[in-house]
């Protein structure tokens, strides 16, 4: 099977902006949006084995393991709704999800377009994060300070009552903020080596940090 379409990586810490900025971007391009954090909570909404097991880590604010995260990846990506372009919001967040990344889209010649990687200051990240609610229901995300629902409380789109993620909380954020240092930010390297690897400031406005991705992208 051969997909061929701008196949995006977006990267950046927690509470840095990808999924806003996700939401934008599948939009503007038309492709499709794979959120691996997304992947494991409804995995494990719907009780799959892939889903209890990625709890056990997830619940801690620790990464999944690589094989585990690997292997759901690799089967969405050749689902046919990828053919015109995907976007990767959480993926890879290792060395060995990227270098496996690369050997799989290699396989079905269709190498990454572009890096895109979202920064954003400690204390802002803390913010953001703790501040952050989501819709159960259709997945919206949104921001007590930044982007507020229309309704205090009440999802934008399905009317479905705002909940905090249950690893939004500033003890497991400082956790998962840990494993971005360790092991996620190495990865910009390895994508600049590659002359893949685009930086976008994450603490300007939501419409100019898209603007600016808009840019990288063109129309
Ligand atoms: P996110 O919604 O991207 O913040 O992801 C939520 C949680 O899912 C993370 O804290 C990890 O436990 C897990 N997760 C998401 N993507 C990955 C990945 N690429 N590798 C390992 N664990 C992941």
């Amino acid at each position: 099977m051969k997909i061929s379409g701008l196949n995006l990586i977006l990267m950046g810490p927690p509470g840095a902006g990808k999924g806003t900025q996700s939401e934008l971007i599948v939009s503007k391009y038309n492709i499709v949006h794979l959120s691996t954090g997304d992947m494991f909570r409804e995995a494990y909404k719907n009780k799959t084995k892939t889903g209890l097991l990625a709890h056990e880590f997830t619940s801690k604010g620790q990464l999944v393991p690589d094989d585990v995260t690997i292997a759901l990846v690799k089967e969405r990506l050749l689902q046919d709704d990828c053919k015109n372009g995907y976007l990767l919001d959480g993926f890879p967040r290792t060395i060995e999800q990227a270098e496996a990344l690369d050997e799989f889209t290699n396989s079905i010649s269709s190498p990454i377009s572009k890096v895109i990687a979202l920064d954003a200051d400690y204390n802002e990240l803390v913010k953001r994060i703790t501040s952050r609610r989501v819709c159960p229901v259709c997945g919206a995300s949104y921001n007590l300070f930044t982007k507020r629902p229309l309704v205090e409380g009440v999802c934008d789109h399905c009317q479905s009552k705002l909940v905090q993620r249950d690893d939004d909380t500033e003890a497991k954020l400082h956790t998962r903020l840990e494993a971005y240092e360790k092991q996620t930010k190495p990865l910009l390297d390895y994508y600049a080596k590659k002359g893949l690897l685009v930086k976008v400031d994450g603490l300007q406005e939501i419409e100019k940090v898209f603007a600016d991705i808009a840019g990288v992208l063109g129309e």
